[in-house]
């Protein structure tokens, strides 16, 4: 069966004052339909710059991006039309992504009047009721505007919305982070529902790890634009083979422990990456051959690989003391 989303090879550069960033650098990712991806890593990274490659918003600089095995490059008008039915986004701030000026069913309605241009007002009145509910909010919120609304129940509308044409992606860049610890949770269940009753994918950006562990059966590590490491949520969490995984495992509060400092600081920056692994200069598992060789994402085992030129020696498996 064909992959809903394949990004191959894909690179991103930036032009900054003369400088090129580069962004991203060779990802590769299949994700099926239905499935739930965490992306993970720092800030800098890269997650929102793979969400805008994938959901066109920018072009990439090399490799490719096929929705349903065709190079969404080469799409026509409508094609497109159909891609933004069939791949929605939520992002981060729920207050600034909704239009102030449209009530919360006017702008339920938006994509409606757009991907299905057939329904009769009547029609659509009652799908936008009962997304509204679907959502956790009830019809009643339909004639409300969005600054009559908390932060969760605008992200609820944002949700609503990126589902009412019935995808089968939906996008999430950092979800979560404009909302209260409580609200973080409430979300997160409120995709888990939507997963199972729509079956629709989800690609979760996410730099809160435990939120991400709850909702994605796989997690891709991202570090300066390279995959560090994809794997099963539970193995990649519970047994990290990548040193950078493990370092944001550690990185996470848990109760009764203070967060450990990230290990030898900031990222390394992406005008010059490090040579070899780009990781290494924050690796305390370092040798020679990592300032000279580029790790390839090597398969470890049938559902994971690991860009680490030590994986096999299981450098990543300890928790640091402390
Ligand atoms: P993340 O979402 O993981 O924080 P981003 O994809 O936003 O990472 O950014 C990756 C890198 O690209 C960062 O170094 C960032 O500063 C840089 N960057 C992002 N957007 C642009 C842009 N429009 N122009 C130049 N550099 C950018
Ligand atoms: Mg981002």
């Amino acid at each position: 069966m064909t992959a809903l989303l394949n990004v191959r090879n894909l690179g991103v550069v930036y032009p900054d004052g003369g400088r090129r960033l580069r962004a991203l650098d060779g990802i590769e990712l299949a994700l099926e339909a239905g499935e739930a991806l965490g992306i993970v890593g720092e800030s800098g990274s890269g997650k929102s710059t793979l969400a805008r490659a994938i959901l066109k918003l920018i072009a990439p600089t090399t490799g490719a991006i096929e929705w349903l095995g065709r190079d969404i490059a080469a799409f026509t008008a409508a094609d497109l039309t159909r891609l933004r039915r069939d791949l929605t986004v939520v992002f981060q701030d729920p207050v600034a992504s909704l239009d102030p000026r449209l009530s919360v069913a006017d702008s339920i309605a938006e994509p409606l009047i757009v991907h299905a241009p057939a329904l009769t007002a009547p029609q659509r009145s009652r799908r936008i009721d009962a997304m509204l509910e679907q959502v956790g909010l009830g019809s009643g919120y339909g004639a409300r505007y969005p600054h009559e609304l908390s932060g969760g129940q605008c992200q609820r509308v944002a949700i609503a919305r990126a589902m009412i044409t019935g995808p089968k992606l939906v996008v999430c860049d950092e979800p979560f982070s404009a909302l209260d610890v409580s609200v973080q949770a409430q979300i997160v269940n409120l995709f888990a529902e939507l997963r199972r009753e729509t079956g629709t994918a989800l690609l979760v950006i996410s730099h809160n790890l435990a939120l991400v562990r709850h909702l994605c059966s796989r997690v891709m590590v991202l570090y300066l634009g390279r995959v560090m490491e994809i794997a099963p949520a539970e193995d990649a969490f519970g047994a990290p083979l990548h040193p950078y995984t493990r370092l944001l495992l550690d990185a996470v509060p848990r109760l009764g422990h203070p967060p450990l400092a990230l290990e030898a600081g900031e990222s390394a920056s992406p005008f010059e990456p490090p040579s070899g692994c780009v990781f290494r200069t924050r690796c305390r598992h370092a040798i020679g051959r990592c300032a000279v060789e580029r790790p390839p994402l090597a398969a470890a085992g049938s559902t994971r690989a690991v860009a680490c030129l030590r994986a096999g020696e299981g450098v990543a498996r300890a928790a640091r003391a402390g």
